[in-house]
């Protein structure tokens, strides 16, 4: 069953995990905002001091430090940003790779830095809007299919972005889907493979669960 534009409606188990996604986020910005506000009520005077014999000006000052650290919840859980997207629909007009340059943790505190790519698509939105997405780049890659514990030894490039150069190409129509960061490429050949919209993996096309993360395939 389709709605229009072909696009597929989300799995019950994946609006069930984008749910306490929501859920478990804001839990936690209001469980570390409820933290930080004890430890401001308890200890502020000692982590931002007033000096001696301070002028009436320096009370702004502390004042201005507190509402700065208490921002850091919002920023630590990404609430409200991160809960701000949208789902949308449209055609891939390019793909382009670009070359930057990431770090990655080599050892505890030491970072290293490595060639990162990211495969760039231009999508031409059903809004008529036009927008660049960032489909993968190589540092996800590699986070997704091996774990973040090996990106500590590991050059976190070893030409992955071959592996994922031939998932988008000119004309695909591509689907995002409010909480989940992949876009979901409807299939337009038989043989195409399924692009889990939760972790990226491509599948083979008779799956119906991920073999990555074993969440359900669209
Ligand atoms: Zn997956």
């Amino acid at each position: 069953m389709t709605t229009k534009n072909n696009r597929p409606p989300l799995p019950r188990s994946l609006q069930k995990k984008r749910k306490m996604n929501i859920i478990i986020r804001i839990a936690l910005c209001c469980l570390l905002f409820a933290l930080f506000l004890v430890i401001v009520i308890m200890w502020g005077e000692r982590i931002f001091p007033m000096p001696r014999f301070s002028p009436k000006s320096f009370v702004a000052v502390q004042i201005s430090c507190y509402i700065l650290f208490m921002t850091l919840p919002f920023l630590i859980t990404g609430v409200p940003m991160k809960l701000i997207d949208s789902s949308w629909s449209g055609i891939v007009s390019n793909v382009e790779v670009k070359q930057s340059v990431g770090t990655y943790w080599r050892t505890l505190g030491r970072f290293n830095v490595y060639d990162k790519q990211a495969l760039i698509l231009t999508i031409k939105k059903d809004d008529g809007k036009s927008a660049k997405h960032t489909a993968t780049s190589v540092g996800e890659a590699l986070k997704n299919t091996m774990g973040i514990l090996s990106a500590k030894t590991d050059l976190p490039n070893q030409g992955k972005i071959t592996d994922h150069i031939n998932d988008f190409k000119a004309g695909d129509r591509v689907h995002k889907y409010y909480g989940f960061k992949y876009l979901y490429i409807a299939p337009s050949a038989e043989g195409d493979q399924k692009r889990c919209i939760v972790c990226g993996h491509n599948n083979d096309n008779q799956r119906a669960k991920c073999l990555n993360c074993y969440c359900d395939l669209l």
